[in-house]
């Protein structure tokens, strides 16, 4: 059984106007029908660019946010817009880690009880043995449990972020959703924080949900990757299938942007450069939400929104890339290629899109 599943999850934002009567006069579409699942055990990435709705899906999942409609379950129970107080079991077992180390930490605060906050909030042991539990975990996380009296200003980005680390597992969690958690880390530290989040998920059989902006980040931690834009799934497929063969444009597009040691493919990568912003939430494009940055897309993509499909490759495409493709593996080359099946610009501005 899935130990997280998230069916059709949509979460708005209204927003409001006026000083007294507060009308609503819009709506950010943060997340638009987002369907998920994770396994006891498995890491799943959830990337894409700034304002894809990334955070606030998981926000969502943990409770932070009342969902506009869908259905989180956790462990085959549905925990969608509990109370407080209901929730209350499910925050022990749920706990998130947050992206900016410097920023999530009480400065004011000692570190060793920043780390018991959640003993203390659940109401978990002694204070005795609340202290152990803040040794052990200091440990755990590669600290020196004799700091536990510093204050987080005495510790590095990377010690702090590790400090984040033994506070979202005091609480012995199932699920850690890691919001950007090394985004904030230079990448050697990036790379220890990595390796101590596989090696904590080993040992206590850890779920993950990973987020970053980085497909090369989450590559390494991930058994399965989910790419969203602008609040919906474009691709969910195996780490290493999707790192090979994206089908979806904007994954294509957001490979393109990490760095590979095989020079044909960096080749191949370095044409598909995206351009633009990812359009406002506030008012997203019909059809596809990708199309007026999509190279391949054609005047469907603006009516039809595609759905999506696949068994354990998923893509939300109506041309995807691949050999199967209606327009054919090589599908785009760039606005010039003779592979194009006509001589239509992208649906997107002027051929939006290419470079
Ligand atoms: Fe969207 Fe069309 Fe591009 Fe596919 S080809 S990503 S459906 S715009």
């Amino acid at each position: 059984m899935n130990l997280l599943e998230v069916d059709g999850l949509v979460k708005h934002f209204p927003i409001r106007e006026g000083a007294v009567l507060r009308r609503t006069v819009g709506q950010v579409h943060a997340v638009d029908g987002v369907s998920l699942t994770l396994a006891p055990g498995e890491t799943l990435g959830l990337v894409g660019e700034a304002g894809c709705g990334k955070s606030t899906l998981a926000r969502c999942i943990a409770g932070l946010h009342p969902v506009t409609a869908g259905k989180v379950s956790f462990d085959g129970q549905d925990i969608t817009n509990l109370s407080r107080s209901a929730m209350r079991p499910f925050r022990r077992d749920i706990q998130v880690m947050f992206q900016d180390p410097y920023g999530s930490l009480n400065p004011r605060r000692r570190v060793g009880s920043i780390i018991a906050d959640p003993l203390v909030i659940h109401g978990v042991g002694t204070p005795g043995e609340r202290r152990r539990a803040v040794s052990e975990l200091m440990e755990r996380v590669g600290l020196d449990p004799g700091h536990h009296n510093r204050f987080p200003a005495e510790f590095s980005g990377g010690q702090r972020q590790r400090i984040g680390v033994a506070r979202a597992l005091a609480l012995k969690p199932r699920l850690i959703i890691c919001d950007e958690p090394v985004s904030a880390l230079d990448v050697s530290i990036q790379a220890q924080i990595l390796n101590l989040l596989k090696d904590l998920q080993n040992d206590l059989g850890l779920t993950y949900l990973f987020i970053a902006h980085d497909l090369s980040v989450v590559r390494h931690v991930s058994d399965r990757i989910a790419v969203m834009y602008l609040g919906r799934v474009a691709e969910l497929a195996r780490a290493d299938e999707l790192y090979e063969h994206p089908r979806h444009p904007y994954s294509d597009a957001l490979l393109a942007a990490t760095a590979v040691a095989d020079p044909d493919v960096a080749d191949r990568r370095a044409r598909v450069v995206l351009t633009g912003d990812v359009p406002s939430p506030v008012d997203p494009p019909s059809g596809c939400r990708f199309h007026p940055r999509c190279p391949r897309a054609r005047e469907v993509c603006a009516i039809r929104q595609p759905a999506l499909e696949g068994t354990t490759h998923l893509t939300a495409c109506h041309f995807p890339i691949g050999p199967d493709s209606p327009m054919g593996p090589d599908f785009p080359i760039g606005p010039d290629s003779p592979t194009r099946p006509d001589d239509e610009r992208p649906y997107g501005e002027g051929g939006a899109g290419w470079r």
